[in-house]
């Protein structure tokens, strides 16, 4: 009975929309592989509904940040064996003998990663597979060019002779790839191709090298190597506006969040709403309550900014958001309890989207979607 009853709210992903997405990314990069990121739960909408969806459409490799979230990709039955899946974001004690065994790609940034790597894939019995990171000038992972380059690169070969490494990629992250034209990224391109080629006379034979992520394999073919991994154009949202709107880049928007609305209620003018009395209501008006909060990721900095449909209307959060509801100025309109609240969308049936959500919160349209809890059933549809 719980099942079939009305959701409190819903956040619906439309898979036909990610699998045209990853399309529309392979065919912007035709030589290239295509790497589904589908880290942090697949940017909200789901990892592995997501990676199945991708992998429909063409995708032959999956990335995660977390060893954690790659392994559960790899226990998905629902995946073919032959995907590969890398996972970049590791600390000291991981699980690097479950990576290795399970065949997945590991990323390695520096010497204390390449140690633990290789006595993993001795314990196990069989080589691990390894992408050297490069830091090109994110200034954030990745080994350093120059001397730290020279020993991993040395160390890895090594490995590689040994036979507890395989080096299977050689790869770096964009720091300003979604402020199309800025000079970062040609300097990084160039740095990458630089680090690139030294591995590669002293003897790494890599399957792919890749930098790409969506902005890049949207505005830059120099950038797409052998391999792109874009994660946020997969779910139809642009990276930044400065790249253009998801219509513009041929994207849909994969997620629509709505809910229920819990009351409709009449006050008079002056009535002060929700924690603070932020907002108080211009004169006799309805008030109506959205059931999702800050707790469910609609964040608290969108409070009396926040826009919502209602009634083919845009409204806008009334006052503070709380942690499992917020009021919305209704105007005298009366739509039922129930009536449907979009908070956003794909934007092509007047909903807001969520880089309009974005925007009122200050933040960028990732957080939006990325943050949306666990309290929201995912809709399949
Ligand atoms: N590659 C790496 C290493 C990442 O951390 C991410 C996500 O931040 C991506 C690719 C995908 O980035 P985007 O979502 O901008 O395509």
């Amino acid at each position: 009975a719980l099942r079939t009853a009305p959701l409190r709210a819903r956040a619906e992903i439309d898979l036909a929309a990610v699998r045209a997405n990853a399309r529309t990314l392979r065919a912007l990069a035709p030589d290239a592989a295509l790497m589904a990121v589908v880290k942090a739960d697949g940017y909200g909408h789901g990892a592995l509904p997501c990676a199945r969806a991708a992998v429909e459409a063409g995708a032959t490799w999956l990335g995660t940040a977390t060893p954690e979230e790659a392994l559960a990709l790899r226990a998905d039955a629902g995946l073919p064996a032959d995907v590969r899946i890398m996972c970049w974001l590791w600390t000291p004690g991981g699980p690097w003998r479950e990576a290795v065994e399970a065949g997945l790609d590991v990323s390695v940034s520096g010497m204390w990663a390449l140690r633990e790597v290789t006595a993993a894939a001795r314990l196990a019995g069989r080589p691990a597979r390894v992408h050297l990171k490069a830091d090109t000038g994110l200034g954030r992972g990745g080994c350093q060019p120059g001397a730290d380059w020279a020993e991993l690169v040395g160390e890895a070969l090594r490995a590689e002779r040994a036979g507890q490494v395989r080096v299977t990629g050689l790869w770096s992250h964009f720091a300003r790839a979604d402020e199309p034209g800025h000079p970062s990224i040609a300097a990084q391109l160039t740095r990458f191709r630089e680090m690139v080629a030294y591995a590669e006379q002293r003897g790494v034979r890599p399957e792919v090298r890749h930098i790409a992520n969506s902005p890049a394999t949207l505005t830059l073919p120099e950038s797409h190597f052998d391999l792109v991994r874009p994660g946020i154009a997969l779910y139809g949202i642009s990276p930044s506006p400065e790249v253009g709107t998801p219509a513009d880049l041929g994207l849909r928007p994969a997620m629509t969040l709505s809910a229920s609305l819990a009351l409709v209620k009449h006050v008079p003018g002056g009535h002060g709403v929700s924690y603070g009395h932020h907002y108080v209501t211009p004169g006799d008006t309805t008030l109506g309550l959205v059931p999702l909060g800050y707790a469910d990721g609609i964040p608290r900095h969108a409070s009396s900014a926040g826009p919502v449909l209602v009634d083919g209307k845009w409204r806008t959060v009334a006052g503070r958001v709380a942690m499992d509801q917020f009021v919305v100025d209704l105007g005298g309109d009366e739509p039922e309890p129930g009536a449907q609240a979009v908070l956003f969308g794909p934007g092509d049936r007047g909903e807001p989207t969520a880089e309009d959500w974005a925007q009122a919160a200050g933040t960028i349209a990732y957080e939006i979607v990325t943050r949306i809890g666990t309290r929201v059933p995912r809709v399949y549809v």
